[in-house]
């Protein structure tokens, strides 16, 4: 009986880690990407510093960060969650590092050193790869994938996986193909929306303090005057807005937010102080320069590159003597830096988000195996899944997770003879877990 033919359509995280799985599983493997390079998004991951996973140990809290949608993944991370990621890097030779908030990064050598060993586990498999070469069209034939129609080619195969990312950065390649791949076996798409992205601001004051990324701050979302969320953290002010962990986190909400009704943002710029320390602080500050204007009394409280933009926001005039400030102008003063207001106006969009929400419906998918519901030789991993989370490694590690399964179930769609000497899947776990 010969291996089983694998198509793996996309050379993101899930196409690599998923064609290289499908290969050690014994399958003959065809990995189809329509860049040149292989791991076009994941270069610029983490700033191409690749933030590979998050070392939180707890599965059910891990699990927590993708939302309701996150017990989806619960078999498959017992089956290759984090910690077998982490295995299986090391073991080719990629020693990583946990920082702030638990993120877990290469010690050197950042995305092209996971790309690199990834291109080494297709090599170990003999992982033919078709570069260069866009996928146009999925054929079926009785309820079963039959072939794919490649700009110039075709390519058949016992089995398919889809890996074609979501919409998000589409210069990378991602363009959202495989939507229209999975609407053809019969799938449900559900509306792709940016995440992790930008958000426009209506406002001008920011605008002085373009490029400053603000640390330790929060931020506070309402909709029609009820708060609905809040994050601490960093934060970036652009010349459109804001950007940085905290309104990337964010951002879903904010965009729900501003079709949902009236939707506000405040910037607490001293969420470590109570309004009471913090008009007490300030007037301290006032007593150090009783003498000088309004705005030098500022410099010891607040990044040099917000000021201009506090002042314009502030009711008391730049230039005012500071020893004339009375103290219900110092008290003012407190509650703006504890809610500096913002009006959001949207997300920046696809080009600039780092994933994208929604995608193929998990209810159509087997959450132990990637397998279609609807197709019996069909498989999805990675973004193109309804499945996204927050900053912090959560994104890569569901791919990772979800390829490694579906190239291990997609080489084990035929039953295998034992006399036949191809290992099988349980075989192969229990010799080789990672
Ligand atoms: C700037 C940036 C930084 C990020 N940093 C991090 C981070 O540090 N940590 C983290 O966890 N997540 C990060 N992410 C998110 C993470 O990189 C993605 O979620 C992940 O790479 C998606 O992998 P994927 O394989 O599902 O899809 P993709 O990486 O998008 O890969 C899909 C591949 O399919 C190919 N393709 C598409 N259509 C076709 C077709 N018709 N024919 C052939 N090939 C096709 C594309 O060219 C592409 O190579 C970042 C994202 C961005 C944009």
């Amino acid at each position: 009986m010969t291996s089983p033919k694998v198509v793996v359509i996309g050379g993101g995280a899930a196409g690599l880690i998923a064609a290289g799985r499908a290969a050690e599983c014994g399958a003959r493997v065809i990995l189809v990407e329509k860049n040149q390079a292989l791991g076009a998004k994941l270069i610029l991951s983490g700033k191409g510093r690749c933030n590979i996973t998050n070392g939180e140990e707890d599965i059910d809290r891990f699990l927590s960060f993708y939302g309701k949608k996150g017990k989806f993944l619960y078999s498959v991370f017992s089956r290759f969650g984090p910690r077998e990621t982490l295995l299986f890097f090391e073991k080719r030779g990629l020693r990583t590092v946990m920082e702030r908030g638990k993120r877990i990064f290469p010690e050197k050598g950042g995305s092209e050193k996971v790309i690199n060993c990834l291109i080494d586990y297709l090599k170990e498999g003999r992982v033919e790869i078709y570069r260069s070469r866009e996928a146009l069209n999925l054929e079926f034939r009785n309820g079963r994938a039959k072939r794919f129609i490649l700009r110039g080619q075709e390519v058949e195969g016992d089995a398919f996986i889809i890996c074609t990312g979501g919409k998000s950065f589409p210069k990378t390649g991602s363009s959202g193909d495989g939507y229209r791949f999975a609407q053809r076996a019969g799938h449900t798409i559900i509306t792709p929306k940016p995440a992790l992205c930008p958000v426009k601001l209506r406002d001008k004051w920011p605008l002085p303090a373009r490029g400053l990324n603000l640390k330790n701050v929060s931020l506070s979302l309402f909709l029609d005057g009820v708060k609905i969320s809040e994050r601490f953290g960093e934060l970036l002010l652009t010349h459109f807005g804001i950007s940085g962990p905290i309104a990337m986190d964010m951002s879903r909400e904010i965009d729900d937010a501003c079709s949902g009704g009236s939707a506000e943002l405040y910037l607490d710029l001293k969420p470590a102080l109570s309004l009471e320390i913090l008009s007490a602080r300030i007037g301290r500050d006032f007593e150090k320069y009783a003498g000088s204007a309004f705005r030098e009394s500022l410099k010891d409280l607040l990044p040099r590159g917000i000021i201009s933009s506090v002042l314009e926001k502030s009711a008391i005039p730049a230039e005012k003597r500071v020893s004339d400030i009375s103290s219900e102008e110092r008290n003012s003063l407190a509650r703006l830096l504890k809610a500096m207001p913002l009006v959001p106006s949207g997300l920046l969009g696809f080009d600039w988000s780092i994933v994208t929400s929604g995608g193929v419906s998990l209810k159509e998918i087997e959450p132990a195996t990637m397998k279609s519901k609807l197709a019996e030789n069909l498989f999805f991993a990675g973004e193109i899944l309804d499945i996204d989370g927050p900053t912090g490694g959560f994104n890569l590690q569901m791919c990772w997770s979800t390829g490694y399964m579906a190239g291990e179930s997609a080489a084990g769609i035929f039953a295998l003879p034992e006399e036949s000497g191809r290992r099988s899947n349980d075989d192969l776990q229990a010799k080789n877990p990672v």
